[in-house]
Formats: C-alpha cells, sequence, structure tokens
C-alpha cells in the first residue's frame, strides 16, 4: 500500500449545442507521444430546447398579463441591465450541466485535468502556418483545420449550388495548375458535382465571380470562438483543475487517423494532442438532463386558464416527483404486482408509478432520487433515436433501462 499509486484520470469533452461528449480516460506514455484508454464514455444531452421553450411560453404569460390588467400603468425605464458574461438561459443550462457533471466526476475518481475542444479551428495556425511544428510539416493537421475553418465559413454548403448534407471537396479559386495557391483565401467549399464541373477554370469564368471576395475576406475569430465553450471553459476553471483547450480541425484528424466513427463521445476521445486511443469496451451511457420540475405552481389548459394547483412542498411521505421507485403492491388490490419507474407524487398519498395510477405510499420504495438527470446505457457508436425519456414516464423497454444507481457505472 505504500508504494501503491492512484491512476491518473483525464476528462475530455466535445461541448455540442444538443449533446455533450464526454469520455474519462487513463494516459498511456508511449514513445509516440501519449495514448488514451477510455474508462467511461458519456452522452450528457442537454435540454436548451425545453428551456427555450418554457422561458418563452413565460413571457408570453408576462406579455397577456401586462396589457390585460395594467394597461395604465406608465412605462418602466429601460434601466435593466445585463451582467457582464451573461447567456441566455437555455445556453446557461448547458454551461451549468457540464459543470455539474465534472464536478460529479472530480468527487468520484482522481481527476488531474480537463481536455476541451474549445475552438472549431486553430485560427492562430491557419494565419500562421510557417510557424506551426511537425504535424504541420506532414500536412494532414493543417488540412483538417482548414476543412473545419471552410465548414464554418461556408456554412457547410456547396459554395455553386448551395447544397447542405454532402460530402464536401476543397476547390480552388484560382486553379492550382493556373498558378493557384493552397493558402485559405484561394479555397472555398464544393460539392463532388460542381467540383469536377469546374475543372480548370477560375470562379469567374464558371460564372460565379463574387466568390472571389468571400474567400478573400479575412479570417474571423467570431467564427471560431463560441461563446457558449468559452462560458464553459471559464466556469470549469473553478474546479482548480488544469485545462487544455484543442480545436475541432484537431478532433476531427485523430478521429480520422485512428479510424473512430463519429459520436459524441468518442470525439470527446479524440480531442487534444494524442497518439492513439483506445475506445475500450464499446458501452456508453447516456446522461439525459431532465430539469428539476418547475417554479410556477399553476397548470393551465391549452387556452392558458387554470386547470389546478401543483403542491406546495415537493415531497410527500418521504417522496417527491421523478424520483425512481419500485412498488410491490400485494395481490388483493387492483394495481397487485410490481411496478418500477419514475413516481408522480399526490398529497393523498395515492401516487402514479410510471403509468400506474394509485399505489399507495407505503408500497414505493426509492430507488434513486430525482437528481436532475436519467440514465440509459447503449453501446457505443449505435445510433439511438430513441425519444427522451420523461421525467414520470415508465421505464420499460430494455434499451431504456435505467441502471438502478448511476454511479455502479463510472
Ligand atoms: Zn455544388
Amino acid at each position: 500500500m505504500q508504494e501503491s499509486q492512484v491512476q491518473p484520470v483525464v476528462l475530455k469533452l466535445d461541448p455540442g449545442s444538443k449533446v455533450t461528449g464526454m469520455a474519462l480516460v487513463r494516459e498511456e506514455q508511449t514513445e509516440a507521444g501519449p495514448v488514451h484508454h477510455a474508462l467511461h464514455l458519456a452522452h450528457l444531452e442537454h435540454r436548451g430546447v425545453q428551456v427555450h421553450a418554457a422561458m418563452g411560453q413565460r413571457a408570453r404569460y408576462r406579455r397577456r398579463r401586462r396589457s390585460a390588467n395594467l394597461r395604465y400603468r406608465s412605462p418602466r425605464f429601460l434601466n435593466r441591465r445585463r451582467s457582464k458574461g451573461w447567456l441566455p438561459p437555455s445556453l446557461r443550462s448547458r454551461v451549468g450541466n457540464v459543470v455539474n457533471w465534472a464536478k460529479r466526476y472530480q468527487k468520484w475518481i482522481p481527476l488531474t485535468r480537463i481536455e476541451i475542444e474549445q475552438v472549431k479551428f486553430d485560427l492562430h495556425l491557419l494565419q500562421n502556418p510557417e510557424v506551426s511544428g511537425v504535424e504541420y510539416q506532414r500536412g494532414d493537421l493543417f488540412g483538417w483545420e482548414v476543412r473545419s475553418y471552410l465548414l464554418e465559413k461556408f456554412g457547410r454548403r456547396c459554395v455553386y449550388c448551395g447544397e447542405a448534407n454532402l460530402p464536401f471537396e476543397l476547390d480552388h479559386v484560382q486553379p492550382r495548375s493556373r498558378g493557384g495557391s493552397d493558402r485559405v483565401a484561394n479555397l472555398v467549399l464544393s460539392c463532388h458535382d460542381c467540383n469536377s464541373k469546374k475543372g480548370n477554370q477560375t470562379v469567374a469564368e464558371f460564372g460565379h465571380p463574387e466568390i472571389e471576395a468571400v474567400a478573400k475576406a479575412p479570417l474571423r475569430d467570431a467564427a471560431a470562438v463560441n461563446a457558449t465553450r468559452f462560458a464553459l471553459v471559464e466556469a470549469l476553471r473553478s474546479l482548480g483543475l488544469s485545462i487544455g483547450t484543442w480545436s475541432g480541425g484537431r478532433t476531427r484528424w485523430n478521429r480520422d487517423r485512428f479510424g473512430i466513427g463519429k459520436d459524441h463521445a468518442l470525439d470527446a476521445l479524440c480531442v487534444g494532442q494524442i497518439a492513439g486511443v483506445d475506445a475500450g469496451y464499446g458501452c456508453m451511457i447516456r446522461i439525459i438532463a431532465q430539469g428539476r420540475g418547475r417554479y410556477g405552481r399553476t397548470l393551465v389548459n391549452a387556452s392558458g386558464f387554470p386547470r389546478g394547483y401543483l403542491l406546495r412542498q415537493k415531497r410527500v411521505k418521504g417522496f417527491a416527483t421523478g424520483d425512481l421507485v419500485r412498488a410491490e403492491v400485494p395481490d388483493h388490490l387492483k394495481t397487485r404486482g410490481i411496478h418500477r419507474g419514475r413516481v408522480a407524487v399526490r398529497a393523498t398519498g395515492s401516487f402514479r408509478v410510471g403509468t400506474v395510477d394509485g399505489i399507495n405510499a407505503k408500497y414505493c420504495h426509492l430507488l434513486q432520487r430525482a437528481d436532475g438527470y436519467s440514465f440509459v446505457v447503449v453501446e457505443a457508436g449505435t445510433q439511438n433515436t430513441a425519444p427522451r425519456p420523461r421525467a414520470g414516464t415508465p421505464v420499460s423497454s430494455p434499451r431504456r433501462e435505467e441502471p438502478e444507481s448511476p454511479q455502479a457505472e463510472i
């Protein structure tokens, strides 16, 4: 025990608008460089869309209230200011989700550092190709940075026909055969058909003279730096771990040369300066942000009129709506059998467990407290299109089976 060492673990993150890929890895030092072995892969699914919808709903209620009841009140001064670093609530929830999970991981395992994909492409590398090191000499990393940059610059569309969702090619404004360079100012994004049709012509000869100016436009910082990712890195600094920030071009390059499939968690695994990856057992956990209930206590019908009121207190007989419970109901009752799922509580003590209504609190046993997240285990790399399980809905099919203790997975 005296000589035992704690295995250092690195948390790697690939932040996305709907899903953030997370990977916990063990780092092995080899002659070629560090090789990352996945210990845990996870998809953290955000609820930005739900937050946005809920805030919009609240704004509409308030607007109606002000126009209906307060028509004669004088307008307020425009003295409301947003604090520095303010983010819209939907984006703040994303940052909060990731920081929350980084804190949980830090509590459970010996995290030594965090590596995160902060920018889409490395602007410094693109602007100063001559100062970049060995990797650029080989050309590969630079090529992937250029591709990432062009994808952002041209909005993932062919510049000639405007088609999206195609495999793109790099096309030269001034063809190479006629003295055109490989610099980014001479490159555009094109689909295969347009590229072969254009052949040896310049963009002007091909009938798109306007593209020349677009391609020459200088690199912009704004396209690379995303406000949410920036805020996320700042928020993660509060954990006191060292943070490595990397570009999306490097992630793509790693994914390509290691032959790793496209997946949020595997992307997270490929973030950073590494010589190899090992994706592990292929098991992954979906962590789905569910929220923690609502602040408003009035339920309304489709026209916005009150339909009923929620309880003031959250707990009833030790249970709160959203807790995962197992109910064993004796045979002489109508709801007989064993039921497992999220509970919806009522003041009377007669609960709904999953879809089964009218189960008394005394038959319920707590499996997991609602902590704002639900969990689903899936195979890595499989396309998972299963709908988000709603809080309070049953968990019946094996695919949506939830582990009784999420900690056991980590
Ligand atoms: Zn095209």
